[in-house]
Order: C-alpha cells, then structure tokens, then sequence
C-alpha cells in the first residue's frame, strides 16, 4: 500500500492524468474490479472507490485486474523496450531506422514512436542525432579538428553534420570558438523584474538574463561579434517582452540554444510546464525518462541560457519550498506570482 501522507500525490497525479507517475503506483477501483495506471484514459472513478498500490502485483493479490485500456502491467516492458532502443541507436553508425526499432521492441511503429518521444523527450531519429551532436561537441572542445571529431562522432560525411547541427543553431566552427563568425544582437529593457538582457542570433534568442550588461555576454560569447539593438531585432525584442510581461498569453519566439542530448531532453521538458503550474526537479527527471538523474536535471535547469522563455522558474523544491534560482528568489517569487501559481 502507499503510505497515506502519499495518497494526495497519487490522486494529483490521477486527476491530471500525469503520465510521469506511471509505474510509480497503480490506481485500484474497487467497484469495477480493476486496476489502471495513473495516466489511464478512462473516465476518473470517484475517490472514495480508489485505492492505490505500490505495483500490480499488490493490487492482484487484492482481488482486482489489470485495465484492458491502459495495460498497467506493460510499464516495465515499456521502459525496458526505450532502454533497448537507446542501447541500439549508441551502438550504430547511422540513425537507425524506426520500423527496426519498433519490430525489435514488438510494437507497432507509431505506438512506439510515441512510447519513445514521451520517455525521453525526443524522436527516436532527433535522440539520434543529438547524441551525435553531442559526441562531436566533447570532441569539439577537446580541442580536436572539426572534421577530426565529424567523423569520430559516427557522421558518414561532414556535411552531413552541417545540417544535422543546423536544427539547433550555430555552425559548428562557431561553437568550437565561443561564437566566431556569429554576430549577436542585444538589448537591455526594463521589466517588471528589472533590467533584462535580450541577445539573439539571427536564428532565435540565445540569451535572457536579469541585471546583467554587454560584457557578460560577451565573456559568455567571446568570439562573437556583438551588435546593440537592430532592425529585425527590435521585432523580436517586443515579442519577448510580450513573452516575459504576459505569460498566459500564447507567443511565439524561437530559441537559438544547445546542450547535450540530455540538457535538452530536459529544457524541451521545462516549455511543457504550463503558466500557473510548477514541478519538482524528480518529476522532470522522471518526464525525460531518467528517473533517477535528479540532481543532473537541476543542473541542466543551471544551464539554462534562456530564463523565462525556458522556464527553469517553474521548478520548485518537492516540499513546495521555492528553492535557488540563478537571478535571486525575488525575481523567481514575481514571475511565479504573476503566472498565478
Ligand atoms: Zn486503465
């Protein structure tokens, strides 16, 4: 059984249908006999007829069934089968393909599709060549040739590794120099929060801090070339402003960020959390499928470039206290007060 200081979290998780909780316990109901996992689909039983157990081997020594919809028992079987996938798609030279993935798994390609995205955060094909982007960054910042560290990174041909890296932004020989070649636009505007660093790429926005000036950007990209303000720059800056001033108000401003796999698994994470709502580190953790990278998932949340649009501010501590933040709590209160939470 789960302790009853826990039954209020399992019912939380019941209601939002918060698929993160899957395998974590399962939902019995007594008037119809069976057992669900948290996430399952069918209509919400009254609370009074629920009662939670640790595992499906519980619930059956308590006289109840598994669900036909939700199939709480595959759980395992679900992650062993992502586990497998990771597994194959490390050891191959290409990206393999997903209906060999699917057929070795047993699942039908679209279900296992979906299986993957949701226990890791990316495509099968995405996690593939992140993970390639990311063994050609270590290499990269070793201080090994650029195509040197193309090839040992499993790319068949260096251009091939030009548009892979294109999906996240900046060329690689910006990102072996601390942004040569990239001319970074920027501002500084007052907010409610205080004075807010803006600085893009001509691809998206690839920095917003608070209290901070031209030369910490430029210590962050010291190769770049810096320019303030701009014409196309100004469109974006009202867009982020909009963003930042109005969180519940749907924007759009595109992202010029890279991390590892990982870190991105869990920033892609952090844009799922709604206005109003917030998560502990061990949910994100447990969202990108590493239930156990706790402490990695905050310092991904650390690495964040992107305050606000990445909203690492919606990450509080498991007792609900509000935890650090990298501006100071005051600015992490107001946002999170403004957002209604
Ligand atoms: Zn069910």
């Amino acid at each position: 059984m789960i302790a009853d200081h826990d039954e209020d979290l399992c019912w939380t998780a019941v209601l939002a249908r918060d698929r993160a909780f899957d395998g974590r316990f399962v939902t019995g109901v007594l008037t119809t006999g069976i057992y669900c996992r948290p996430s399952c689909s069918a209509r919400h039983p009254r609370r009074e007829n629920v009662r939670f157990f640790a595992g499906g081997a519980e619930a059956r020594v308590a006289g109840l069934r598994p669900c036909k919809r939700c199939l709480p028992d595959d759980v395992s079987r679900d992650e062993k089968a992502v586990l497998a996938a990771i597994e194959t798609i490390k050891a191959s030279e290409e990206v393999p393909a997903l209906a060999g993935l699917a057929a070795d798994a047993g699942y039908s390609v679209s279900h296992f599709q979906r299986l993957f995205s949701r226990m890791t955060g990316l495509s099968p094909a995405a996690y593939s060549r992140a993970l390639r982007l990311e063994r050609a960054a270590e290499a990269l910042s070793a201080g090994d040739s650029v195509t040197g560290a193309i090839y040992e990174a499993g790319y068949s041909a260096p251009s091939r590794f030009y548009e892979a890296s294109e999906r996240l932004g900046m060329a690689p020989s910006a990102w072996a120099n601390g942004g040569k070649g990239v001319t970074i636009r920027w501002a500084v505007v007052e907010t409610y929060l205080g004075p807010m660093l803006v600085a893009a790429t001509d691809k998206g926005v690839c920095r917003l801090s608070f209290n901070e000036g031209a030369d910490d950007l430029a210590a962050r990209f010291p190769a770049a070339e810096l320019a303030e303000g701009g014409e196309g720059f100004s469109a974006l800056l009202g867009e982020v402003i909009r963003a930042v001033e109005a969180p519940d108000q749907p924007h759009v401003v595109p992202l010029d960020v890279r991390g590892t796999a990982f870190q991105e698994a869990v920033w892609r994470e952090l844009r799922r959390i709604p206005a109003g709502e917030t998560r502990s580190y061990a949910d994100i953790a447990a969202a990108v499928g590493s239930p156990k990278a706790v402490r990695a998932c905050g310092s991904a949340n650390g690495a964040n470039n992107v305050a606000v649009l990445i909203p690492c501010h919606r990450v509080v501590r498991s007792d609900g206290s509000l935890g650090g933040y990298a501006y100071g709590l005051d600015i992490k209160r107001k946002l999170l007060a403004r957002e209604g939470g």
